[in-house]
């Protein structure tokens, strides 16, 4: 199928592409890499009056080091992330998830900010921002907003973003910690059937999962069992028991909850033995 027909505009600033949305709010819709957005019109899911092109405002890229923060612009791709030296030191754990999206032709037009504001719980981007506790920052009409990853991703394919605003960047805190991913697909590159990106820094172990309910999820209570350091096979187990409280009862036509349940129990511990014998 083809798109139903829209126009197309694209902004000179963050400032002329927010003027832009806010005066077309119920017929505009944002495009960056189109990696998500592009399908959706193809399959008529969405039929937006005007795109809004922001996917080469040199606003929105750029990875700097500023303070005790690694901040990503919005528009960044998987390939620049993937390939950069500051990534590759401070957070790791964005490539190696990253290695797992999708293929080349996808990772070089996608970006991090479209993943994010995309909200798709199947995704690997809204988990990994939730285990380095990332602040996810936005900018309207109403001037910039920084939200914690934690508290922006409020159902499936919904985030707390309004229609004026636009994520602009992505700040992670340059900490010490150990980091963990694994993930279960049918293929490499498939959608994930269960996902968990994790870290253990000196406050506690942060494990997301993502594919395991409406949103990514931060499974807290199996983390409070880790407790601090590198956790023994006792805690290891607790921890893995806990997930029942923590994961939501999620099946879909792929696998069931106690099948879902069973591999995220196996992917936590896949990841935590690595720390153990590391
Ligand atoms: C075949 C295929 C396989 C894929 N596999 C995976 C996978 O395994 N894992 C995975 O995570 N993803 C996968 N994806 C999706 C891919 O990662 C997309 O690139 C991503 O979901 C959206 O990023 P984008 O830059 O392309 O955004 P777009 O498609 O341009 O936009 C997506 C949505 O976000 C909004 N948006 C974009 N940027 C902003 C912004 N800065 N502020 C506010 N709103 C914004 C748009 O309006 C739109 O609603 C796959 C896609 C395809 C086509």
């Amino acid at each position: 199928m083809k798109s139903a027909a829209f126009n197309y505009v694209r902004p000179k600033s963050v400032a002329e592409a927010i003027a832009c949305l806010s005066a077309n709010l119920s017929d505009a819709k944002l495009l960056a890499g189109g990696q998500s957005l592009l399908p959706a019109l193809n399959f008529r899911l969405s039929a937006p009056a005007l795109l809004i092109d922001i996917g080469r405002l040199v606003e929105l890229k750029g990875i700097t080091l500023i303070d005790d923060c690694l901040r990503i612009g919005a528009a960044c791709t998987y390939a620049n992330l993937l390939t950069d030296p500051e990534i590759a030191y401070h957070a790791p754990l964005i490539a190696e998830a990253l290695a797992h999206v999708a293929h080349p032709a996808i990772r070089s037009r996608g970006t991090i900010g479209g993943s994010l504001a995309n909200a798709d719980p199947a995704a690997e981007l809204p988990a990994v921002m939730l285990a380095l506790d990332a602040t996810i920052v936005s900018e309207g009409p109403a001037g910039i907003r920084r939200i914690a990853a934690a508290d922006f991703f409020t159902g499936m394919f919904e985030t707390v973003l309004t229609a004026d605003e636009i994520l602009i960047a992505v700040e992670i805190p340059r900490r010490e910690r150990r980091w963990g991913f694994a993930e279960l697909a049918r293929r490499h590159g498939d959608y994930a059937i269960i996902g968990l990106a994790a870290t253990m820094g000196v406050d506690g172990a942060r494990l997301a999962f993502f594919s395991a309910g409406p949103t990514a999820i931060i499974a807290s209570r199996s983390a409070a069992l880790l407790g601090r350091g590198i956790p023994d096979r006792d805690r290891i187990e607790a921890a893995c028991v806990a997930l029942a409280e923590d994961l939501p009862e999620y099946c879909d036509p792929e696998i069931g909850a106690a099948m879902r349940l069973h591999l995220a129990r196996v992917l936590l511990r896949r990841v935590l033995n690595v720390w153990l014998s590391a």
